[in-house]
Formats: C-alpha cells, structure tokens, sequence
C-alpha cells in the first residue's frame, strides 16, 4: 500500500514515495541476493530496496520524482550483470506465496538433464581419464566442463570489480591444485562443489515450497448466486454485496456475513485455534476457514485484495523486509570475513616458504584448502530462510509478526504491560446495577445506550446491548467521545454527559461514593445528576495461566495499566498475579507509564506493550514491540501494531515468544555449526590435516544442513 501525501520540497509539489515490487525468479543465492539489494539501494531516486531471500521479492521504495520504468531497467541491468540467470518480472499483490508452491515444487529429469548436461559429460570424461590413466588433456577436458560454469561467472565477476566470491575462490584453489600436479583432485573438489550448489539450490527452494505450503490458505475461486443460477467464478470477480454459497469441506473465499445456513467452522489456519466455531445466521465468516458441516450463503464484504487471507498472506510476504540484527550483521560481518580469509591464506602460503623455508606447494596446497573452507554461503542462506520460517510458522499459530526484527526482539521481552479492558478482561461488561436518580431503570438505561451508540468502546457497547430495543439513530445529534473517560453528546433535546469519576470531575458534577465492585458510570442529563451504574467485567478464562506462563519463558515483570478505577485494577492485578498496576489514566499517561517503564529495563531488554487497540493506539506505537489482539477483523490495531495476536486470547503471546525462542536458537545452532566447522578445518588445514574435500564439504554441505535445520522453525516450539 503507497501513502499519498503532499509535501513541499524547494518550491516543487510532489508526492511522496510510491512503491515497486518486483520479483526475481530463479535466485538462489544469498549472496548474490544482498549484492543486488545493495547495488539497487544505491540507485538514483530509490528511498529504499529490500530483496527478499525467501518470496524473492524486491520491494523498491521510489521517490515520485523518477519514472518507474526507467527503474525497472536499471533494475534488469544490475540483475543481468550479477546473475544473468535469473529473470525480473512485475507481480501482482499476494500472488508470492502461491507462485512459491508452484514454481518450486515441481522438478522434472528433462529440466535437470539439459541444465546439467557439461557436468555430466565432465564427470563422464573424469571417470574414463582415472581408470585409463589417461593424460593431462583429458583431465583438463573434464576440469573445463565441470568447471567451466564458475570460471566464466568468476571472470565475469572480476571484470565488473567484484573479486572475493566463492566462484574466484573455487577457481583460484582449483587451478592451484591444477598447478600442483593434482589433476584429479582439483576435478573432483569442483564436481563436489558444483553437485552441492546443485543440493543447495534445490533444498532452498523445497524451504521456500514448503513455506509456500503452509500458507497456502487461499482460495481462487467461490460460488457465485446469480440470476442464472450458482457459477463457479475467479474470487476477482465476485462484488462486494454479493452472495456466495460455500459448501461443506470447502475454504471459504472471501470474508462476508452469513445469511442462510449454519455450520461449524475451522478457523485454525487464521487464529490457531483448533476449536471449531459454531456459526449462524448474521455471524461474521472470514476467509480461510474451512466449512466443516452445511452449507452456507454468505454475503460477500471484501474483495479479493482486502480478504482476511489476503491481508495475512501480505503481512507475512512483507514481514521479511524488516530485517533483524542479526541478518544484518551476517551480511556485514561477510564483508569483512571473506577478504580476511583471503589475506590468510596468502600468508600460510607465502610465509612458511619464504621465512622458514618450507616447502613451497605443501604450503600453496594448504593456503588453497583455506581458501575453499572461507565461503560464508551457510550463514548468509540460512538465516533469512529461517527468519522466513519462524514467521510462518507463528502465523500457524495465529500469531502475525510483522518483520524479522520482532521476532528476533521478543526474545529478549523483559516486561510485559498489558492493557486491562479487553485485553486482560472480556471486555463484555455486564450491567450488574443501576441507579437512578428521579429517573426510572429503564429511561436510565435508554438514554445512556442512546448516548454510547456511536462507540466502539467495550464499555459502550455492552450499555447498548443491555437496551434491548433499537436504537434510532437519526436522534443523536451531536457526539463527542472523551478517551479515557465517556462521551459527551446530544440525543433529541437532550445533553448527556456520561462517564467515569474523572469526567465528572472534570464536569464539577458532586457524585456520591460508590462501594460496589465494578466499573462505575455516571450520568448527567441537562446539567442534572441522573445517577449511576456499576458493570462488570470478567477476566478471560486464560489470562492467569498466561501470565504465569510468561513468566517460565522469561519474562521478569508484568504490570497492567488502565483507566479504569483503582479499586478494579487492583483487584484484577491481584487475581492474575500481576506484579505492578496503574490505575486511572488517560491514553497520554499510559504512554508516560510506559516511558518510566522503559527507562527500567536492563541494557538488553525489551518491553512488549499488549493492548486492544481500543485507546491504547500510541502506546502500541511507543513499545519495543506493540501487540495488537484480536485483531483479526480491525485495521486500526493491525496498522498500529508489530505483533498481532489473531486470537483473542493473551496466551498468545506466550506462544510469540516462544517461536521466537525457537526461531533464535535454530539461528544460533547455525551459526555456531558453521563458524565451528570452518574453523576447524581451518585449522586443520594449516597443520596439513585437511584436505580439499574436507573444505569443501564444510561450504557446501554445511549450507545444505544449516538449510534443513532453519526450516525446523516452521513447526511448533
Ligand atoms: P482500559 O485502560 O481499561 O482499557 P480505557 O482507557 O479504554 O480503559 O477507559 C478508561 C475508563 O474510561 C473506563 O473504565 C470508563 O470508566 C471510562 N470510559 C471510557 N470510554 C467510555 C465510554 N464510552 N462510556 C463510558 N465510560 C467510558
Ligand atoms: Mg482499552
């Protein structure tokens, strides 16, 4: 989604950036994939460019400025000289995750043949030049068409000013081995490498294939009521307003109301709950869920763009843009990690011969062996993949992560601050009294749900549904909503204010004290105290074990801020075993609480702020992490929030935090695997323990381990 907005710059009207999302088929190395993004960030009026490693998407950021076809070719330039075998298309919105299954999954013998056919032939070669002990010539043959593919890309690459990748590397240690008379080991060293590039390339497109499963939540086509009769159409072409039938076993398409029918539905895809929700008439039916029982009308309220799937699938596409810290750093520190190798290796080549007189090609021999282990291809292919699969996989969970870099941040949550109403609470009041003053029950309880029908506030809405009746609408005549405190508003001849203590305060209205457990809301109706009523909140069922639960994954402090009355909050913290509670404030003094909050953590702790979304939008913005819950159906909260919980239930956020625990760990095993096994054979290479084989194995085969390990990260901690 662009933003639009006018801004002044030199005199010069114009818009801000507008975006281009471009997709790079064929990719598949990771390397290659940072060089790209690097030169394309470098280009002229570009405010930013990710590439994606994972969906292979480059999401380009442009200044309005610049003419995005002239981008475009700059783009396919920068391409077609970094890796001319891979092909920049435009794409449509959403269409990653499925062109992901489809595009990697299927694997042909005809396809491999033809792409490989010089090795083949190499190794055909190679195998007769050893059992007929045959000459140089043959084994240079064999050398060329194995090899051939990495010398052309390395001179190619050392043409355009880019030494120090693995394609240089290979090739300077296997003409070195050339060199030194080992033909037959130089041939194999490259066929080993070139077989594992091979394994790579296909074990990162099974990850990206089986990612591309996982999410694989939409449907392409619903069945439309027409005139006609029920025609099965693209879900592109069925308008808002329509009806669609769903039958039993089918996902439904797109997010509509139900208007005849009743069924259960499977919604585990979307919040992971594996509960079945019963569903009838009016009931909300959102896209993705499955149709379990009968058969149901639904009258379509999204598009195909803006469905609950689409939006989901679009958050989890983009999540990997953010990138966390440590992908960063792994491409940073494989900048400097390469020519440092290199530079190693010239001096275990040169310094043993030339200052202890040894012998020259056992030293060039080791130096070359060096060379090979340096390729940081395991990290720089590992870690993004597993960032990709630990949001995947907690979007199975009902938990959507909005970059790498917060599911990186919520393992180091130290403090936990949770909003109280509907997020600790149901946030489904219930009117346990009512008093009125020279007014009966039932006028008391009208006009107030007159005066609240125009909110959104938990508070509010459990006043309206306590008046049975309808509400007409035409008599509210005006309307004001003082966050934190009530509403200020005119129905017919009527002003009403009504709210909280502080309201009245604010009103200089004389209130009685109330001892009554609950929340308390006072009324005023032209300037006359009209009396009160108490309402009752209960807490979810799950938000103690929660929070118990967060405190075994870590987490140090947990408190609770609300506006509500300090005699409730501290009776709810008291309940769920929360350790600090802040009562009676507005939204402005949430966010100072959580900037006195912030202040307390320990140099590397985070603080997560979970709230509804229902006065709490700037605290959401100010947190570490703000997380949004039950979020599934509001844009606001989604569009506020780093982390949104699908499901209306706080234990979510132990589960967020737990795949990031997971996700994390899998990074680490990673990175201490591979670093480990380089530098041992490193080492071992300079004591003339190891051999080329060795090496290479700990490149290619490392990846392909490292690999398989990330996509651990799609499944449950
Ligand atoms: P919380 O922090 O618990 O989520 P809010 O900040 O949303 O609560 O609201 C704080 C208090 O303000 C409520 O407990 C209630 O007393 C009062 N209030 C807020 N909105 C309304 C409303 N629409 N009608 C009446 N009272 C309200
Ligand atoms: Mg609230």
């Amino acid at each position: 989604m662009s933003k639009y907005s006018l801004i002044l710059v030199g005199g010069i009207t114009m818009k801000d950036s507008s975006e281009l999302k471009l997709k790079l088929t064929g990719l598949s190395c990771a390397n290659c994939a940072n060089k790209i993004e690097a030169k394309v960030n470098q280009l002229k009026g570009i405010e930013e460019a990710n590439l994606n490693f994972s969906t292979l998407q480059l999401a380009v950021k442009l200044q309005e400025t610049v003419i995005k076809e002239e981008v475009i070719d700059q783009i396919k330039k920068i391409v077609q000289e970094l890796e001319p075998d891979v092909l920049v298309e435009g794409e449509t919105l959403g269409s990653d995750i499925h062109s992901l299954k489809k595009k990697n999954k299927s694997f042909s013998w005809k396809d491999f043949l033809s792409q490989n056919k010089w090795l083949l032939g190499g190794m055909f070669l190679f195998v007769i030049a050893i059992t007929t002990n045959a000459n140089v010539g043959l084994y240079l043959m064999a050398y060329f068409l194995i090899g051939g593919k990495v010398l052309w890309t390395a001179a190619r690459n050392i043409k355009g000013g880019r030494v120090f990748d693995e394609n240089f590397l290979m090739t300077i240690a296997t003409l070195g081995a050339i060199f030194l008379g080992e033909y037959a080991e130089a041939i194999a060293v490259m066929l080993f490498y070139e077989v594992g590039e091979i394994f790579q390339h296909y074990a990162v497109n099974r990850s990206r294939a089986s990612i591309g499963d996982l999410l694989d939540i939409r449907v392409n086509s619903g069945h439309l009521v027409t005139a006609e009769g029920v025609k099965t159409v693209a879900i592109e072409e069925i308008p808002l307003g329509e009806v669609i039938v769903v039958k039993p076993g089918e996902r439904v398409p797109l997010d509509g109301v139900l208007i005849s029918g009743e069924s259960e539905l499977d919604t585990s895809a979307l919040t992971g709950e594996s509960m079945l929700r019963y569903a009838t008439l009016g009931d909300e039916i959102l896209a993705g869920s499955i149709n379990t029982s009968g058969l149901i009308k639904v009258r379509v309220q999204s598009t195909a763009a803006t469905s609950t799937v689409a939006r989901i699938l679009e958050m989890v596409e983009n999540a990997s843009n953010k990138k966390a810290t440590t992908e960063r750093f792994i491409t940073k520190f494989c900048r400097i990690y390469t020519p440092a190798v290199v530079l190693g290796a010239i001096l275990v080549a040169l310094v043993p011969p030339l200052f202890l007189g040894a012998d020259f090609s056992i030293w060039l021999y080791r130096a070359l062996v060096f060379l090979v282990v340096s390729c940081p291809c395991a990290l720089v292919v590992s870690i993004p993949l597993g960032f990709f699969a630990g949001i995947g996989g907690a979007s199975k969970l009902g938990v959507l992560v909005k970059g790498a870099n917060y599911l990186e941040l919520l393992n180091q949550v130290e403090t936990v601050v949770f909003d109280k109403t509907g997020t600790l609470t149901k946030g489904s009041f219930v009117v346990s009294e009512v008093h009125g003053i020279g007014i009966s029950q039932s006028a008391f309880i009208k006009l107030a749900a007159y005066a609240e029908s125009q909110s959104n506030h938990p508070i509010a809405k459990s006043i309206v549904q306590a008046y049975i009746s309808t509400i007409d609408t035409t008599k509210i005549v005006r309307y004001d909503e003082i966050a934190g405190k009530g509403i200020k508003t005119q129905v017919d001849q009527d002003q009403i204010l009504i709210g909280n203590e502080s309201l009245m305060g604010q009103y200089q209205v004389d209130i009685p004290s109330v001892e009554s457990m609950g929340t308390v809301i006072h009324m005023v109706v032209n300037e006359e105290y009209r009396g009160y009523m108490v309402i009752r909140d209960e807490v979810k069922a799950t938000s103690k074990a929660a929070i118990a639960q967060l405190k075994q994954v870590g987490v140090k402090h947990v408190v609770m801020l609300t506006g509500d009355r300090t005699a409730v909050a501290e009776q709810v913290a008291a309940d769920l075993g929360i350790d600090e509670v802040h009562s009676q404030l507005l939204p402005h003094e949430k966010v100072e609480q959580v900037e006195l909050l912030l202040k307390r953590l320990s140099p590397k702790g985070r603080l997560a702020f979970v709230g509804d979304g229902m006065n709490d939008a700037p605290v959401l913005a100010r947190a570490d992490i703000g997380v949004a819950m039950g979020g599934i159906g509001s844009d606001a909260a989604i569009e506020a929030a780093d982390v949104v919980l699908m499901k209306d239930d706080p234990m979510g956020l132990v589960d967020a935090i737990q795949k990031s625990q997971q996700t994390t760990n899998i990074l680490y095993q990673n990175v201490g695997f591979a670093l480990g096994i380089k530098s041992l054979v490193m080492v071992l290479s300079i004591f003339g323990m190891a051999t080329m084989w060795m090496a290479v194995f700990s490149d290619v085969g490392v990846t392909i381990l490292t690999i398989m390990n990330s996509i651990r990260a799609l499944r449950r901690p």
